[in-house]
């Protein structure tokens, strides 16, 4: 623990003395060390793709411009690192606004399987594109769950992303839906490349990837696992994660069911 000692003489001359005060500052101390490494990790994380849009340009501009083999692939580069930064920047807002309390729910009965046809159908071309199937499998009646639209399509994409993401040519990504008691469960499997054990509570945090390359091969921010939870914790629910290295990984979202509606 880390303690501030205040030492002072007391001015009484016939009983002279020395108080000395003790204050705990551990908790301030760790909340300070917390936002030192939030605000180096966050200028780390877009000095990145600044320093890569930097790096073509100047490479453009020192005489690639004119070699037809590399200039359009140096534009492309320049354009995949200014998206990368766009998410970013992005991300970082959205999870501040919902840390600080400052971003505003509407909630009321969703359908949770009509947001899962539907992000089934978004992705469904950028599956294929990298020669995976992508599985829907819905509870039926349909449940319904008291959240926010909004957030939990943001959700949902999240994990779909990664699965897609993080899964080998030739696997497999299910959605699926299931009414358990108090809860609607939304699941993201995947047969991909799994996560160890002992880093499987890490993912969650913002900017932890397992393989640093490959994330930001992806585009990938570091910030949607992060996003997921505070999202899902933000109207009481929860998230879980089941995975076993080299077999594939499991993502469950358990929202609060709806009481007393019937299925549409
Ligand atoms: P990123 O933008 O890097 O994907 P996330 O917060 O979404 O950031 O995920 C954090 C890390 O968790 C990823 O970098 C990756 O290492 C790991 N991860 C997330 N989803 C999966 C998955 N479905 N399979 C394997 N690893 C995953």
């Amino acid at each position: 623990r880390t303690l501030k000692v205040r030492v002072s003489m007391l001015a009484d001359e016939e009983k002279p003395g020395v108080a000395v005060v003790l204050h705990d500052v551990t908790e301030l101390r760790q909340l300070e060390t917390m936002r030192q490494d939030f605000v180096a990790n966050v200028s780390h994380e877009l000095k990145t793709p600044l320093a890569s849009i930097k790096a073509y340009a100047e490479t453009l501009r020192m005489g690639a411009l004119h070699d037809e083999n590399k200039n359009v692939q140096f534009l492309e580069q320049i354009e995949f690192q200014a998206d990368t930064l766009n998410q970013q920047i992005q991300d970082l807002l959205q999870l501040a606004r919902v840390e600080s309390g400052e971003k505003t729910f509407s909630i009321s009965d969703i359908d949770v399987n009509l947001i899962c046809e539907t992000l089934h159908r978004q992705f469904l071309d950028a599956a294929l594109g990298r020669h995976l199937e992508l599985h829907l499998q819905l509870d039926q009646p349909s449940p319904m769950a008291r959240c926010d639209v909004e957030a939990i399509e943001t959700v949902v994409k999240n994990l779909v992303i990664n699965a897609i993401h993080y899964t080998p040519e030739g696997g497999r990504v299910s959605i699926s839906t299931k009414a358990e008691g108090r809860w609607v469960v939304v699941s993201v499997a995947d047969t991909g490349i799994g996560i160890a054990k002992e880093q499987q509570a890490r993912v969650f945090e913002r900017f932890y990837r397992v393989d640093k390359a490959r994330s930001r091969d992806m585009g990938g921010t570091g910030l949607g696992l992060a996003i997921v939870k505070h999202l899902t914790q933000a109207f009481g629910g929860s998230v879980t994660l089941d995975s076993q290295l080299g077999k594939g990984s499991k993502f469950h979202v358990r929202l609060p069911r709806s009481r007393n509606v019937d299925a549409v």
